[in-house]
């Protein structure tokens, strides 16, 4: 039983969504999810929100329909370095970050230069979750990425929208049983990601479960099931 999703987008992403958090939430809740976290896109991305919003939402409800509500981003690495676009002070406001590589914002680079982007966004220290890490345009070093990982205490996330039909980050499938398997051989659990632009796809992870099986992914090391154990993860709840 899966009881969370952190990683899921509202109106205030623009793409053309036109779903609440307040949908987002009802959705969740209707699907017996316990908390859910709203991450829209940082100012980068265009037509996103902009620091203002995430600085306003401190004062947002904690509770929706019976659903814990967290309050998060999806950031933009920007650079090699890892460098992301909020600053501290925001993002020292949010409940939690996401750090992903998205094409308009960070050109895809040697297998080097990509690893060193995401291992300098693992050390920023508002950082929780590697986003969509599955990415076949920005090749990476998934030794280097799960050990530190491991070692920055940073969530590695499986996305399920890279799995649908319409994904469009290539066949992401290699890419995502080397981190399942790289993260069992570590010990280190994994967060499952719906990714859901609007509320449509809140909750549904059923792309990822077939590699899960195939991968025999150890349960206790899918953080969906605790709301507990992600919190550990998080900047502040
Ligand atoms: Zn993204
Ligand atoms: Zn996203």
């Amino acid at each position: 039983m899966y009881l969370l999703d952190i990683h899921t987008h509202s109106i205030a992403s623009g793409h053309g969504s036109t779903d609440t958090i307040a949908d987002l939430a009802r959705t969740a809740a209707s699907r017996g999810l316990k908390l859910l976290g709203v991450s829209d896109h940082a100012p980068s991305t265009m037509c996103a929100g902009t620091t203002s919003y995430f600085r306003g939402l401190a004062m947002a409800p904690r509770r929706r329909f019976g659903v814990e509500l967290l309050y998060g981003v999806e950031l933009n690495i920007l650079d090699y370095a890892g460098h992301v676009d909020l600053d501290a002070v925001t993002l020292s406001s949010l409940n939690y970050a996401i750090a992903s590589m998205h094409r308009p914002n960070l050109r895809a680079g040697s297998i080097k230069q990509n690893t060193s982007a995401y291992i300098g966004a693992m050390k920023n220290p508002y950082v929780s979750v590697i986003g969509h890490c599955d990415d076949t345009r920005y090749p990476v070093d998934y030794g280097a990425l799960v050990a530190e990982a491991a070692s920055s205490h940073v969530l590695l996330e499986i996305n399920n929208s890279s799995l649908s039909p319409d994904g469009y980050r290539g066949d992401t499938r290699d890419n995502i049983r080397r981190i399942l398997q790289l993260c069992k051989a570590a010990g280190h659990p994994v967060l499952l990601s719906s990714d859901s632009h609007g509320r449509e796809h809140i909750g549904d992870f059923s792309c990822i479960e077939p590699l899960l099986r195939e991968c025999r992914f150890p349960e206790e090391l899918i953080i969906n099931h605790s709301p507990a154990s992600l919190k550990r993860f998080l900047i502040r709840e």
